[in-house]
């Protein structure tokens, strides 16, 4: 099997190096802390727990399920500035309109996504809809991104389980340009470009970790980051919103059978980013577009990171050092339950 080579990625529509070969360097990068997970499930300085006061002086709600908030420091939000200065030549600006949110998935601070169950997990997946919805029939709202980042090496001080929402005036590049690659191959093929990369990883089947009878987690083909997962629905569906109630239950059980995986793998609470890739909410034709959920760990081996560099953020391609089918029998080799 060739471990050195380039995979095409057909959402991104750019080259992937996967260079396994070079593994066994001698220097790794640097090592990062093992963060021990909160034992505590309230915690009296956390802004996130039930009851406890805000940075901007709002009280969160004493909630027993989910939680949902504007965000007290948003991106975007109503309030940004409306009189812009205008920029020399041919600079431009805009108002920074749209709305952030946070979403809390429990109150328990030291829980976690892998740790819910499947019905507060479908729960999750409701309310995930419910925002999209929402927030996408603003007019001033063209794309809801929806993510999780999870770990001290993305960022996150705060462990209570969480996920942001930015509602935004425009389409995020990542979704614009898979909806492009989308359009285009249906109009050359007549097919759905995600159905062709689910076709080919159910025939090769080396990289799927999970899957059941309408929901399935992979590590794709082209994958940029290690351990780096999608999780969808068989069927094409646009938005989480338009999956039936069975598949939502399936679409969860993939994603828990997923995170458990991760979770076990190196015993530690596992960090990614997650985010959805559904449609955006503006007014385009985006019957050919697959939702699913992307997973990007920024961990190659325990307490080691997959830093970005020349070629990633000089060049804007990824190499990858490590094969996507090594992976993807990691993960599935550490199933099981969390413990
Ligand atoms: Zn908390
Ligand atoms: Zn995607």
């Amino acid at each position: 099997m060739a471990k050195w080579e380039e995979r095409w990625h057909p959402l991104r529509q750019e080259w992937v190096i996967i260079a396994a070969h070079r593994q066994d360097r001698p220097w790794h990068g640097d090592t990062v802390g093992k963060s021990a997970p909160e034992a505590r499930e309230y915690v009296k300085d956390c802004y996130l727990c039930p009851g406890n006061e805000r940075v901007r002086g709002h009280r969160n709600d004493h909630y027993q399920g989910i939680f949902v908030f504007d965000n007290d420091h948003p991106c975007v939000g109503p309030d940004a500035p409306v009189d812009l200065q205008t920029p020399a030549g041919i600079f431009r600006n805009r108002p920074a309109n749209g709305l952030a949110r946070v979403v809390c998935y429990t109150p328990k601070h030291n829980s976690s996504l892998s740790e819910l169950q499947v019905p507060q997990i479908v729960d999750l997946l409701n309310a995930w809809s419910g925002q999209y919805t929402e927030l996408g029939a603003r007019p001033d709202v063209n794309h809801v991104l929806v993510f999780e980042n999870r770990g001290e090496v993305v960022g996150v001080s705060n462990t209570h389980p969480h996920c942001q929402i930015y509602g935004t005036n425009f389409v995020f590049k990542t979704i614009e340009t898979e909806a492009i690659a989308a359009r285009r191959h249906f109009d050359e093929t007549g097919r759905v470009l995600f159905q062709d990369v689910l076709q080919a990883e159910h025939d090769d089947g080396r990289r799927i970790v999970y899957k059941n009878s309408s929901a399935v987690a992979f590590v794709p083909y082209f994958a940029r980051y290690a351990y780096e997962c999608y999780v969808a629905p068989l069927e094409t569906h646009a938005r989480l919103a338009d999956l039936s109630k069975s598949e939502l239950t399936d679409f969860a059980e993939a994603l828990k059978a997923l995170l458990v995986r991760y979770d076990n793998l190196w015993k530690m609470p596992f960090p990614y980013v997650m985010t959805l890739h559904h449609a955006p909410t503006d007014d385009g034709d985006y019957g050919t577009f697959h939702f699913h959920i992307e997973f990007h760990p920024p961990l190659r081996k325990p307490n080691l990171l997959k830093y970005l560099a020349g070629p990633e953020i000089g060049g804007g391609n990824f190499l990858s050092d490590t094969l996507p089918e090594e992976k993807a029998e990691e993960l599935r080799n550490s199933g099981g339950s969390l413990g």
